[in-house]
């Protein structure tokens, strides 16, 4: 039997998830996945290829058209969407615009959710999402579930986007930020919601090194 652990962080957007789970995995080895990488690039494929996201049929045949790698480099998220390298177009607004309405699509959800659970068959992994302690990784040995100050999460988001994105505006991130958690809590596939037995780690004040010694305190147990 497979003893592998599993390090599981879901929350809002823009919380800081992905920068502790890299933290952790650098830490500690671990492989670290992005799932939102993965429906960002689904939602980059149906953006380019007009999928209409009510039409069931299209959806299926497209995500049989769609192939995500992951490759890992110091750490960073580098996917590819059918062998092309989309780590920075998928951050880019029209790509966050429209993520969270493709990500509540059944099928999709079945898809990604699958390749996930493959993804921590046999390794050493922490995985960040919305729903990685609830539905992907129930029997994760560590959940963690990660809130901060809404205002905060904006002004950290707008920071890193600005270079990228010129034009954007703190209000555009703030709004894009508050659309997204609404539509992310409130549908009906997988609604981001924090597992029973996740620790919540509101890190408003904390900085990242606070963040990782808090999340490495509740790993060290499982490690041999
Ligand atoms: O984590 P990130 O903000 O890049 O994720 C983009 C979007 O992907 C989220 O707003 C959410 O709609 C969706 N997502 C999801 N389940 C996950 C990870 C991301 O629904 N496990």
């Amino acid at each position: 039997m497979s003893n592998n652990i599993i390090v599981a962080i879901d929350g809002y957007s823009s919380c800081g998830k992905s920068t502790l789970a890299k933290a952790i995995a650098k830490k500690l080895h671990f492989i670290y996945v992005d799932s939102g990488a993965m429906y960002r690039a689904v939602a980059l494929y149906f953006l380019r290829n007009n999928i209409d996201l009510d039409n069931t049929q299209q959806v299926a045949q497209a995500l049989q058209n769609v192939h995500l790698n992951f490759h890992s480099r110091d750490y960073e998220t580098h996917i590819t969407l059918n062998d092309e390298e989309v780590s920075d177009e998928i951050r880019l607004m029209p790509v966050s615009d429209l993520v969270s309405a493709v990500s509540a699509i059944h099928d999709v959800r079945v898809e990604m959710v699958k390749q996930q659970q493959r993804m921590g068959q046999s390794k050493n992994i922490v995985m960040d999402g919305r729903d990685i302690g609830t539905v992907v990784f129930p029997a994760a040995q560590v959940k963690i579930f990660m809130t901060a100050d809404p205002k905060i999460r904006a002004e950290r988001r707008f920071k890193e986007l600005a270079p990228k994105n010129p034009d954007i505006t703190l209000e555009e991130v703030f709004e894009n930020l508050a659309h997204r958690d609404y539509q992310d809590t409130t549908r009906k596939e997988s609604p981001l919601t924090r597992a029973e037995d996740a620790i919540i780690l509101d890190n408003t004040d904390l900085t990242p090194e606070e963040q990782l010694a808090f999340a490495l305190g509740k790993i060290k147990p499982f490690l041999n």
